[in-house]
């Protein structure tokens, strides 16, 4: 298992799911891409995506498809376009200006329909203002928003002028704030007094406050009205954008912009070390991001209504709330709020109430619907639904099995995605009229993405073998480096292995060649010798039916070198455990594993540590089991949550 013939230690197979779902014939037969586009791109990668830029309307045509010179790329050199026109004006001209572009739901259950001609009108006002308060292209505007529809509108302002948007998530705190607004050396922050989570108004404009404190370099902060709380005022720095925004004429020529001018900057989650400022550009992404929305999800834009519930401080809110549905023409839902304000059905009465045909959503989220029980979301109809997605973390095949029984009526393929915030788009996952779709899998690279199975040495790996995953070829949305550091960008993903992008990511191929992701690099287990994976020890726990969540880490251990340590939540029906149960998951995981995995200790748990975008901290899980300080906690959801935990595993419960 662990060891190859040539005996090298890669990732041990120990997991085993054979159940399979085809794709719905109507939807296989009307799909946007069959299966003969594999070969198609495979033929010459760069002339696949120079066909899906002409998607685009391109100001200047470009002269060179990919200019390559490790690890450096760029793509569509000597084009120029501009995204927000892309977005906007394009379908707007086309006489598709009232079709809607957002079903815009406040927490407290306000709304706002937003038409593609109606979000351009705003979209030049805003930068118009921007223009005003001095912004020039190439500047940084920092966004610090809630999930409110100015908040689209910043961020196409920014591009729409050539400014480079940072969003910055509305949770984070003012430390996270400031370090990102030193880094990019933004010239304005765009904010709001406040917006509405778990049921009351939170605030942001003081956390500004304290951060462009001393900070000279932000020299206005654009304020949204959203809550109407109270808001302490810095004149000459501070403005109303009602007050500005609101005044400005709803015309504003675009120029296009260099196909590898700066769109945008934006952090990795902060899961396995200190967060990333990674940098995209404008023609490569938004060819990539608009042609796999529309690949990936089977986008029929006159008649889906799309919705990723995600935050837009997290790349899959730029990439499939913003630059994808928008470049497309699709109608979108965007949410504000949590899923269990003001009840636990929240997000099911978003679908029955919009007729949601799309839905795209975090594994956390899917655990947490599993945690409450399948009776919530039975209690609306969710007919409408016709394709289902997962991304942020590996989905654990019981959690996919649940999503696609009670969300998508047993009939919805589910579509899992990885990628990456460096990758910009999705990289690997199967395509829903195409494959048959394998729980737990994200199956294969999408046509044009040259991503790959290896070994250590970085060669690929056989079927039925395990390694790392990584990235041949260049890709339009890659990451064009970290911002301001670029001796960063080439030792994280391009020392590992000469000539190949190494994303961080452990890896097998099946029998079949499908790809699964088997979590982090950083977070395998060397257990006696056998390099096994936290994902799949996470699955089994999880396949136990009184068992909604876990997370496992390798901890020091005198005999083993690492023991495998589980951290569980229990579902809502389980009780609160005890030794039994615990002795019980053991067994249940040697059972379905091997003996091999059989976790050394398991401690029953009421939270989870997790990043602001839903995934498991597993190194400060580690931290713990091995008793030393925590690591970087700027991205940490709750604070409180590694109180209890460390509390539990102190008294041995
Ligand atoms: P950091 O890089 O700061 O540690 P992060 O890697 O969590 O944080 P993101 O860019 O938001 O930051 O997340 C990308 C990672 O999420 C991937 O490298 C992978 O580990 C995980 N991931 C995303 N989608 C999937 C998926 N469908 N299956 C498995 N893993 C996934
Ligand atoms: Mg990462």
């Amino acid at each position: 298992m662990a060891e190859t013939p040539q005996g090298q230690e890669t990732l041990s197979n120990l997991l085993h799911e054979s159940r399979r779902f085809p794709p719905p014939e109507d939807l296989a037969a009307a799909a946007n891409v069959q299966a003969d586009t594999y070969a198609e791109a495979d033929a010459d990668r760069p002339a696949f995506w120079a066909k899906q830029a002409e998607r685009l309307k391109w100001e200047q045509p470009w002269d060179r498809v990919l200019d390559w010179d490790p690890p450096f790329a760029k793509w569509f050199t000597g084009g120029t376009i501009n995204a927000a026109v892309n977005c906007l004006d394009r379908h707007v001209d086309a006489g598709r200006g009232d079709k809607v572009a957002y079903h815009w739901e406040g927490e407290p259950g306000d709304t706002r329909t937003i038409t593609y001609a109606e979000l351009k009108d705003m979209v030049c006002q805003a930068s118009n203002a921007l223009l005003e308060l001095g912004v020039e292209k190439g500047d940084r505007v920092a966004v610090y928003m809630p999930m409110i529809p100015e908040t689209v509108v910043a961020m196409l302002a920014c591009a729409r002028i050539g400014a480079v948007h940072m969003v910055v998530f509305g949770g984070f705190s003012v430390d996270a704030l400031g370090t990102r607004l030193d880094d990019s050396a933004a010239k304005v922050v765009v904010t709001a007094d406040g917006g509405y989570r778990r049921g009351k108004p939170s605030s942001l404009k003081p956390a500004v406050d304290e951060a462009v404190k001393d900070r000279p370099a932000v020299q206005h902060v654009l304020v949204v009205r959203r809550t109407g709380q109270d808001v302490d005022w810095t004149d000459g720095r501070d403005v109303w954008w009602h007050d500005i925004v609101d005044r400005q004429s709803t015309e504003h020529t675009a120029e296009g912009h260099d196909a590898e001018h700066p769109l945008y900057i934006m952090y990795t989650s902060g899961t396995t070390a200190k967060p990333k400022g990674i940098l995209h550009t404008t023609g490569g992404y938004l060819t990539q991001v608009s042609y796999t929305h529309w690949a990936v999800f089977d986008l029929k834009p006159e008649t889906d209504v799309f919705w990723t519930a995600a935050d837009i401080g997290w790349v899959t809110g730029h990439s499939y709330i913003v630059y994808g549905p928008l470049s497309n023409g699709a109608t979108s839902v965007m949410y504000e709020g949590t899923p269990d304000t003001p009840h636990k059905g929240r997000f099911w009465e978003i679908v029955e109430k919009y007729g949601v045909t799309i839905a795209y959503m975090a594994p956390t989220a899917i655990r947490t619907f599993m945690k409450w029980g399948e009776d919530i979301p039975a209690g609306f109809d969710l007919s409408s639904l016709r394709v289902l997605g997962s991304v942020g973390e590996p989905i654990n095949p019981e959690a996919y099995t649940w999503y696609r029984k009670n969300i998508g009526g047993d009939r919805t393929p589910v579509v899992d995605t990885w990628w990456q915030t460096e990758t910009g788009a999705i990289m690997v996952s199967p395509l829903p009229g195409v494959h048959s779709g394998k729980p737990g899998a994200a199956m294969r690279p999408l046509p044009g993405i040259a991503a790959d199975v290896v070994d250590d040495k970085g060669e690929s790996v056989p079927p039925g073998g395990g390694g790392f995953i990584v990235v041949r070829e260049p890709w339009p949305s890659m990451l064009r480096g970290i911002w301001g550091d670029p001796e960063r960008y080439k030792d994280t993903y391009w020392s590992r292995f000469d000539g190949l992008y190494f994303p961080g990511d452990g890896a097998k191929r099946d029998e079949d060649g499908d790809i699964w992701l088997l979590g982090r690099v950083d977070d395998v287990m060397l257990v006696s010798g056998h390099n096994i994976s936290t994902t799949e020890v996470e699955s089994a726990l999880v396949a136990h039916p009184k068992v909604a969540e876990s997370a496992v880490v390798g901890a020091n251990d005198p005999t083993t070198g690492q023991a495998i340590v589980a951290f569980v939540i229990l579902r809502g029906e389980a009780g609160d455990g005890g030794e039994d149960l615990v002795k019980e998951l053991r067994e249940h995981v040697a059972a379905s594993l091997g003996p091999i995995a059989k976790p050394r200790q398991i401690m029953v748990v009421p939270e989870l540590p997790k990043t602001r975008s839903g995934k498991i901290m597993r190194r400060l899980l580690r931290d713990v089991a091995e008793n030393r300080e925590l690591g970087d906690v700027s991205t940490l959801t709750d604070a409180g949550a590694m109180d209890k935990i460390r509390t539990a595993f102190g008294s041995g419960s």
